[in-house]
């Protein structure tokens, strides 16, 4: 912006001397010498004059050659053919001409009523001019003030941020980064977010060394979202795509697509990828997507949400349109993918999402470890220990955090920060996350903790049970506060009773540990309790594997629904509701019973295994054998 404002300027500046120049050399003989009206005078009685032209307010005249001083310049034939081409008015160019010009010179005028006498006595060639003053005066009354103004105008506009016109509202903001040394943001900024990191350097690889790609005939991606929680890293891994990408780079925000004006999202829009198709490759990174992408259904009724509707199809529009093979890749981010139209999410759209989650102890440690380097740190300070402090903070907070405990450092006027320092600003972060109810408190986890363990201890002792990979009491998204991840050893196509039965058990073993081990139950089994039900009503009426209602099948009555999926919640008659009501009861409650059994007896385990968790967050499956022991069928049920 400031750079442009004084280019014009200068732009300014220099077309008006570039006028004033012309109109100099053309239309006066300034520049020539000024003489007074007495030397003048004693020119011409000196007959050294050879010829003048009066003006009504100049005498332009001219010398005689030095030469020609002192001859009698009466001779007939030397007046007919002159001796120089030189005329009074006009100032001979170059730097030969240098002598013809020192022949040169003006005079103002005076009222001297002599003068023609004294010309003629001199014998000077005189005649007349009327000044042709007109581009003079149109350029001095006219266009210099009006370039002024004008130039005056556009600053003061520039200076106030806004374009020098309306014409201008219609052009994307994007800041071009292009490839520039000052972006110093790269990877190794970044932490905690490894598996985000490692996807989009394909997309750094692709724009690297695009040759390679094609040599293979892999197409370039062409969106990519990053998703997830606010602070987590998003805007600062978009920027460190391009300061590794060493590509052109344009940087906007999806609000500054909204504006008062109906029509100026759309063309942003246009115009932003029309400049990036221009030096593809490029990347070209929207951040809060939401603020444009929002679904179109929601919401209806508000005045704007036509403008955001028409900015949302510009970007469809403009995202269809371009070659994938042009390279411009488009990366955006958002902490609200469930709120984005679901039109964005279509291949050759976003096509790929990436998650941006909040980072696991290990992976807070690594972004302290970054954000303390510019500290000086006292020796008592242990950064791994601050990371095991702060479970739930994402990469924003880990930030603040280290300004916080420098802040209570200062306020001491100590020589480094102390542990107490960062002590107390854990728990200033914490109390102010915990206002804006983002943050676990401490029974919360260790009920997640015991909750998740009990999926996992269930799961595997359980025989037909699929194998736990994983499990993390580190908050995903908003609805789930852990996570037990369970994967099929192998691609399974059908389901025998026992891996049906397993699941079920499994999915009740969260609640079964809860009430086992904290004596009381909580809402965070909702999600568990919804699964567990479906499917036990699936092994009933689809898969007919109760003892009671065997072999039984209620979809042909249902009828498929219009996602062609059977629903078999609805059997035709009363009696037989209430015998597939009466079977899902007994089956849930031996499922139940089977976990909280299995759970007491391998209790030591599953306290191991939650102690675990709270410290370490996360469990792989080599720890999960270290842990629970050799993977023995139990005798429970
Ligand atoms: P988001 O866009 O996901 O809301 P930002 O990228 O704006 O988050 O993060 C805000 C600040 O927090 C960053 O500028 C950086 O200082 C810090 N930060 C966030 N995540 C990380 C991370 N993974 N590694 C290092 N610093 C981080
Ligand atoms: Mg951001
Ligand atoms: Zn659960």
């Amino acid at each position: 912006m400031e750079r442009r404002a004084q280019f014009s300027i200068w732009y300014y500046i220099a077309v008006v001397g570039l006028l004033l120049t012309i109109q100099s050399a053309f239309f006066s003989g300034s520049g020539a010498r000024e003489v007074s009206y007495s030397e003048f005078l004693e020119h011409v009685t000196a007959k050294r004059v050879e010829a003048v032209v009066i003006a009504p307010d100049k005498i332009h005249g001219l010398l005689k050659p030095p030469g020609a001083q002192g001859h009698e310049a009466g001779d007939q034939s030397e007046s007919l053919d002159p001796p120089s081409k030189s005329t009074p008015w006009r100032l001979p160019w170059g730097t030969e001409a240098k002598a013809e010009r020192e022949r040169h010179f003006t005079v103002v005028q005076m009222d001297y009523p002599g003068l023609i006498a004294d010309l003629r006595a001199g014998e000077v060639e005189f005649r007349g001019r009327i000044e042709n003053n007109f581009l003079r005066n149109l350029l001095l009354n006219w266009v210099i003030p009006f370039a002024l103004l004008f130039a005056v105008w556009g600053f003061i506009m520039k200076r106030m941020g806004r374009g020098p016109s309306a014409l201008n509202l219609g052009r994307s903001k994007a800041v071009l980064h292009e490839v520039d040394p000052e972006n110093k943001t790269c990877f190794k900024d970044v932490a905690g977010v490894d598996e985000a990191i490692e996807e989009v350097r394909e997309v750094v690889d692709f724009l690297t060394a695009p040759a390679r790609f094609a040599a293979l005939g892999a197409k370039l991606p062409r969106g990519v979202l990053l998703v997830g929680p606010p602070g987590t890293g998003k805007t600062l891994l978009a920027k460190a795509v391009a300061g590794e990408a060493r590509v052109p780079f344009f940087r906007m925000s999806g609000s500054d697509f909204v504006e008062m004006f109906v029509g100026v999202g759309a063309s942003r829009v246009r115009d932003l990828f029309a400049q990036a198709k221009k030096v593809a490759p490029c990347i070209v990174f929207i951040d809060e997507l939401d603020a444009i992408g929002r679904s179109r259904a929601a919401g209806a009724g508000v005045m704007s949400n036509t403008e955001q509707e028409s900015t949302l199809n510009q970007l469809l529009v403009e995202m269809d349109g371009f070659d994938p093979s042009a390279g411009v890749i488009l990366l955006a981010a958002t902490n609200r993918p469930e709120v984005l139209d679901k039109a964005l999410l279509r291949p050759g759209r976003f096509d790929r999402q990436v998650l941006v989650d909040r980072p696991s102890r290990e992976g807070r440690h690594a972004i302290l470890k970054i954000h303390a380097a510019k500290l000086k740190l006292a020796e008592d300070v242990d950064l791994a220990e601050m990371a095991a402090q702060t479970p739930g903070f994402v990469g924003a907070d880990l930030a603040n955090l280290c300004n916080e405990a420098a802040l209570f450092a200062s306020r001491r006027h100590a020589e480094a920060v102390t542990k107490k320092d960062f002590q107390d600003a854990i728990e200033r972060v914490i109390g102010g996350a915990e206002k804006k109810g983002k943050m676990l408190n401490p029974e919360d986890r260790r009920r997640v903790a015991y909750h998740e363990a009990g999926h996992a201890v269930v799961g595997y002792f359980t025989p037909g049970a699929d194998p736990v990979q994983k499990i993390s009491i580190v908050p995903r998204g908003q609805a789930a506060l852990g996570y037990t991840l369970q994967a099929p050893a192998e691609d399974q196509y059908l389901l025998s009773e026992q891996a049906l039965l397993g699941r079920a058990r499994v999915l009740l073993g969260g609640r079964a540990a809860e009430q086992l081990c904290l004596g009381d139950i909580s809402t965070g089994a909702a999600d568990d309790l919804e699964k567990v039900n479906r499917l036990l009503r699936q092994v009933i009426t689809v898969y007919g594997m109760s003892d009671a209602l065997k072999n039984l099948s209620l979809v042909e009555q249902q009828g498929p629904n219009f996602l062609g999926q059977a629903s078999p919640l609805a059997p035709h008659s009363p009696r037989l509701a209430e015998a597939v009501e009466a079977e899902h009861r007994r089956m849930l409650d031996e499922a139940y019973a089977y976990s909280t059994e299995l759970l007491t007896k391998h209790r030591s385990e599953l306290e191991a295994l939650a102690e675990e968790l709270l410290r370490e967050e996360k469990v792989d499956r080599e720890d999960l054998g270290r842990l629970l022991g050799p993977r023995v069928a139990s005798s429970a049920a």
